[in-house]
């Protein structure tokens, strides 16, 4: 078990920086959201802005107030985890009364405009709170509002998220001599989830992902019981949860000389992966980064073998913005914590992927994933 010191998080200001994106645009305000309020429903934005990590919530955040409604398991809890992060709310506690408690709130408030996550929010949710919850609002969908803020990380998020890829990297290491037992899929996949518990995490960002020989050519194969054989292609795409944030890392291996079709695969893709890591840094926009990685792929002839994106944000999600693809928009800002991980797959044979993550920084990238990146084990 290892015991890693974590830097405390800034979350109480979080709040504010949602409140400065309510802006309606009028009187030299900055333009912004159009909203004198904001409904949060996804349990994974209310953490964010509040350090709230129980399973049901809900988060009403006004020009001057803060209203947050959980039932009584999480009495005591709520409690807890608000005043650490420093955060000031009306706290209510309620199973039956949460409809009454948020409409009673938003009507004595009189907030005229309300924020709704898009994303967050389902078709039969969205007309009950027009007509029941919010009668006098107007409801005003927002898109990635609080997701926009998440994509730069504090030092104690980056903290959280170098220790699960340290996790991850001593895992690999651990378990990596056990591929020479010829496991299944699903046995290696099970030696390296066990590893990265006992190393402390307290869950997988993913399901990892153990794909051997021809199931490689699969992107997001799931483990079978399929025995991994020398001499094949093997994708170990992993990650940990430490205190809520994930890790997320892919290596291709082989158990003795997987052939030269193979290594040629692996030499493309290594080239392609190391293009998109110098690429990163402060100011690049994101489809810049996949052009450098699919170039590479490209001018060795497998364009059309690389078949997905070639990044993603890692954070409280294992997939949140920015994504780093061809049709991702927006500029990499330090801080923000991205993977760099293109492949090559050929049906029937297999597929090689290599992946980081990274912390951009203003002149390039922090690696915080350190596995070997050799195909030959
Ligand atoms: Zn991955
Ligand atoms: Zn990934």
């Amino acid at each position: 078990m290892t015991t890693v010191e974590l830097p405390g998080l800034d979350v109480a200001e979080r709040i504010d920086r949602l409140r400065a994106l309510f802006g309606s645009g009028e009187a030299g305000e900055a333009p912004g959201a159009g909203i004198d309020a904001h409904f949060v429903t996804r349990l994974v934005n209310i953490r964010y802005l509040t350090g709230f990590t129980g399973s049901a919530a809900l988060l009403l955040v006004g020009p001057d107030e803060v209203l947050f409604v959980t039932d009584g398991r999480y009495k005591d809890q709520s409690a807890d985890q608000l005043a650490a992060a420093g955060v000031e709310a009306r706290i209510e506690i309620s199973g039956t009364e949460q409809k009454r408690i948020v409409h009673d709130a938003a009507q004595a408030t009189g907030y005229g405009r309300v924020g709704l996550e898009a994303h967050g929010v389902t078709w039969s949710q969205q007309r009950g709170f027009a007509t029941e919850w919010f009668p006098s609002a107007e409801l005003v969908p927002t898109e990635g509002l609080i997701e926009g803020l998440r994509r730069v990380k504090d030092a104690g998020e980056v903290a959280r998220i170098r220790a699960a890829c340290g996790i991850a990297d001593t895992a690999f290491a651990n378990v990596a001599g056990r591929l020479a037992d010829r496991p299944t899929e699903l046995e290696f996949g099970l030696e390296l989830e066990f590893e990265m518990r006992r190393l402390g995490a307290s869950g997988m960002s993913f399901e990892p992902i153990v794909a051997a020989g021809p199931n490689g050519a699969k992107p997001h194969a799931r483990p079978s019981d399929r025995r991994i054989e020398r001499g094949e292609l093997l994708v170990l795409d992993f990650g940990c949860i430490v205190d809520g944030y994930c890790s997320d890392m892919t290596r291709t291996v082989s158990v003795g000389d997987p052939g030269p079709e193979a290594r040629r695969m692996y030499d493309v893709v290594l080239e392609s992966q190391k293009a998109g890591r110098d690429a990163v840094r402060q100011g690049v926009e994101a489809s810049a980064v996949d052009k450098a990685c699919r170039d590479v792929i490209a001018e060795a002839g497998w364009a059309d073998a690389f078949l997905h994106g070639t990044g993603h944000g890692v954070g409280l999600e294992i997939h949140e913005d920015p994504r780093v693809s061809a049709t991702g928009r927006g500029t990499l800002a330090a801080g923000y914590v991205v993977t760099v991980e293109p492949g090559v797959y050929l049906t029937g044979i297999g597929g090689v992927r290599i992946e980081d993550t990274l912390v951009v920084t203003p002149d390039g990238s922090d690696i915080l994933t350190a596995s070997p990146k050799d195909l030959v084990l």
